[in-house]
This record gives structure tokens, C-alpha cells and sequence, in this order.
């Protein structure tokens, strides 16, 4: 048997999460949030240390450093930091790169918390932030300010409508960092940073740790860069908690299994609502009918398991839908083993105007799956008599 996880692209990674596990096979969970130093030139060193381990666990924990190992190792970057959630990576990344009068180029299709912090705090702060199509390279690259542009943050798949950002166009900009929110990918659909971006993201609520327990979120990138972001963590204080770290490790054991079997059933589902006469329309990055679909081939390992469709009925279609699954979870999140719907319109997005939501495709008839471990004639039995 061939020891290790599945990078995705043929590759395996032999040693992720491994770290510090010396011959047990799972590593020791350090709830520990302080150290005693031996003496004082000990607590001086530590304190004025890069990311120093025994010493503070806001600083560094044992159990969140294999985790950070883990994903270091699968995004062949050279760093990873992990953070209490998505959104604390996503803030501590723009909090970290950005000053009062810099310039943000950001897809318009992001996480709506992603967009709200954007238009919201970083904007009181004096960061201004255009927002472009994200699936139009040119259009990023054109939106650049040189000189002010310091961030381009982009999420490739996106949400809810899957579409794709070419990130070796991305990749290629120079003088901003380019930062990719990669949730949907997860590390084994997509090797982000082999790209030229500088730093991938993840909620590691998803599909990383892929239970629906855990609170999570990592960044990945060369190392210079990862440590300037964690001078800022500190002082943020969104801390990743070990025993989060401990099941998200757990969860990278079985992710190229668990990826593999959701991206054939998403698949075999987009295609069967392709086929059927309310759906308007499906997003899927697998689709031959995909608006990126060689983008997609170029760039993705495993099209995931995400979806999401167009009823032609509308609210009334997509509440009865969503209302009358019973096998499928009606919940937001993404990524675990549970199939779960959510109604973007109402829920992911509800915080943007009728108007916002319309640009970006996100319509009252609109309903998003993500697809978990069931098979997938349940699945079907559970959806299709409610179509
Ligand atoms: N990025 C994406 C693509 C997401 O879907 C989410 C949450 O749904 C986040 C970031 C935020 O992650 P968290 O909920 O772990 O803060």
C-alpha cells in the first residue's frame, strides 16, 4: 500500500500531518495556552521570537504547528497560519497588508463576509476597494492601480455559482499581493500557489476538516509573507483552537476520499438536474456546459462538491425544494459529509440588496448543494419528487 494523501494531481504527500506524532499514529492534543520559560534570557528569546513554540499558545500552539505543517506540506507552499475561522484569516490578511489609503481589487463574487468587511470596516479605515468581475482576468488586471493596489483577493470556485478565476493570469500581476480564497477547491482539488499567487486561503470549516465540528481557517504561502500576517495575528487574536486543529488533521487523512467521492456524486447530480425540465440552469465546475470549462481542466484537480441550480418556478419552486428535503440538510455550510441546501438569496447573501444580489446571478429561484457522503440514488430520491 502506498503510504500518504493524495495531492490531487498524482502526487503524494507522505508526511502531512505527521509532525510531532514521533511513533504514535495520532498526535498529542496540547490544550496548554502557556509555558514556563527556565529563565529570563529563555522568556526574552521567546518573546521577541518569530512564532515561538512554548511559550504562548496566541503566539503558537504545538497542535495548531502540525496542522499549519499539513497544509504547508499539501499547498506545496513554504508556511501555513492558522486562524480561529475563515474570516479571522481573511480579516488578519487585509488588516495585515493593508493601510489607510490603499486600494483593494476584489471579485465581486466573494463570500458575503469577505465583501462586507471590504465595504464596511476596511472602507471606514480608508481602504478603498474595487470590485470586478472575478472570472474576467483582464478585468482584475485593468482595475489595478500601480503605486495603491496593495490586495487582490479573488475565490476560485466561487459562490454560490461556481464560476472560475484564471489564476495564472492572476498569478502574473505584479505589485499587489494576489490572495485566493480556495474554500471550495480545498488543497487537493487545486494547487493554487503553483500558479504565482502569493497566498491561498481556506475556511477549513469546509471541506479540510469536513465534519461539520470544527471552526477553522489557514492561510499558505512563501514564508516572509505568512510571518508578516502572524505578527499582525497576534495582535488580531482570531487564535486557532488545538482541538480544531486535532480534527481538521484528522480530517486531511480521508480528504482525497471524501473529495473523490463528492465531486463524482455533484457531478452525477448537476448533470441529472441538467436533464431535468424546472431546473433553468446548473452551476457545477465538472459541466461540459461550465462557461469555464477549459479554465477549469487547466486549473482544478477534483471539481468538488459543489453545485448549485436555477428553478424556473422561482421563490415558490425553491421553497418547496428546500423546504421538503428530508435526506439532505437544509444548512449553510459546506464541504462535510451531510448533503446540505442552503437558499443563498435568503441566507449567504440576504445582507446584500435585491439589486447586489441580482448582479451577481444570485436570484430567488437559485438554491446551492453541497454534496456530502450518501449515495447518490438517495439523493436523487430525496430532490427529484420535490423538482
Ligand atoms: N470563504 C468562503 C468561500 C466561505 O464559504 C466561508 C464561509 O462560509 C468563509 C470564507 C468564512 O469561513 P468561516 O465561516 O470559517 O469564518
Amino acid at each position: 500500500m502506498t503510504d500518504g494523501v493524495d495531492r490531487g494531481d498524482g502526487t503524494r504527500v507522505v508526511s502531512a500531518g505527521r509532525s510531532g506524532f514521533g511513533r504514535a499514529l495520532a498526535g498529542p492534543l496540547w490544550s496548554a495556552a502557556v509555558w514556563e520559560s527556565a529563565d529570563l534570557d529563555e522568556g526574552r528569546r521567546r518573546a521577541t521570537g518569530s512564532r515561538p513554540g512554548e511559550f504562548y499558545a496566541r503566539y503558537s500552539n504545538p497542535t495548531v504547528r502540525a496542522f499549519e505543517e499539513a497544509i504547508t506540506e499539501l499547498e506545496g507552499a513554504e508556511d501555513a497560519l492558522a486562524f480561529g475561522s475563515g474570516m479571522g484569516a481573511i480579516s488578519s490578511v487585509l488588516l495585515a497588508l493593508c493601510s489607510s489609503g490603499d486600494h483593494v481589487v476584489a471579485s465581486r463574487q466573494l463570500y458575503a463576509g469577505t465583501s462586507a468587511l471590504l465595504s464596511g470596516p476596511l472602507a471606514r479605515f480608508g481602504v478603498s476597494t474595487t470590485f470586478v468581475d472575478g472570472t474576467d482576468a483582464e478585468a482584475i488586471a485593468a482595475a489595478v492601480e500601480p503605486g495603491r493596489t496593495t490586495v487582490v483577493i479573488v475565490e476560485s470556485p466561487s459562490n454560490p455559482l461556481l464560476g472560475v478565476v484564471d489564476l495564472a493570469a492572476l498569478g502574473s500581476i505584479a505589485g499587489p499581493f494576489t490572495v485566493v480564497d480556495a474554500t471550495f477547491a480545498t488543497p487537493l482539488g487545486q494547487r493554487t500557489l503553483d500558479f504565482g499567487v502569493d497566498l491561498v486561503v481556506h475556511s477549513a470549516t469546509k471541506g479540510i476538516s469536513g465534519h461539520n465540528d470544527v471552526t477553522l481557517g489557514v492561510i499558505a504561502g512563501e514564508r516572509d509573507l505568512v510571518e508578516a500576517v502572524w505578527a499582525y495575528s497576534v495582535l488580531h487574536g482570531s487564535v486557532a483552537s488545538p482541538a480544531d486543529a486535532q480534527s481538521a488533521v484528522r480530517g486531511l487523512r480521508t480528504l482525497d476520499v471524501r473529495l473523490a467521492r463528492q465531486s463524482a456524486s455533484a457531478l452525477e447530480l448537476a448533470r441529472r438536474l441538467e436533464g431535468h425540465s424546472s431546473v433553468a440552469a446548473v452551476h457545477h465546475p465538472g459541466l461540459e456546459s461550465h462557461p469555464q470549462a477549459a479554465l477549469v481542466r487547466a486549473q482544478m484537480h477534483s471539481t468538488g462538491s459543489m453545485l448549485s441550480f436555477e428553478l424556473t418556478g422561482g421563490l415558490e419552486a425553491a421553497r418547496r425544494l428546500h423546504d421538503g428535503v428530508s435526506l439532505v440538510r437544509r444548512a449553510t455550510s459546506l464541504g462535510g459529509t451531510e448533503t446540505l441546501m442552503c437558499h443563498p438569496a435568503s441566507t449567504t447573501h440576504v445582507s446584500l440588496s435585491e439589486k447586489e444580489r441580482r448582479s451577481i446571478g444570485v436570484t430567488d429561484g437559485l438554491l446551492r448543494v453541497s454534496v456530502g457522503l450518501e449515495d447518490v440514488d438517495d439523493l436523487w430520491s430525496d430532490l427529484s419528487p420535490l423538482l
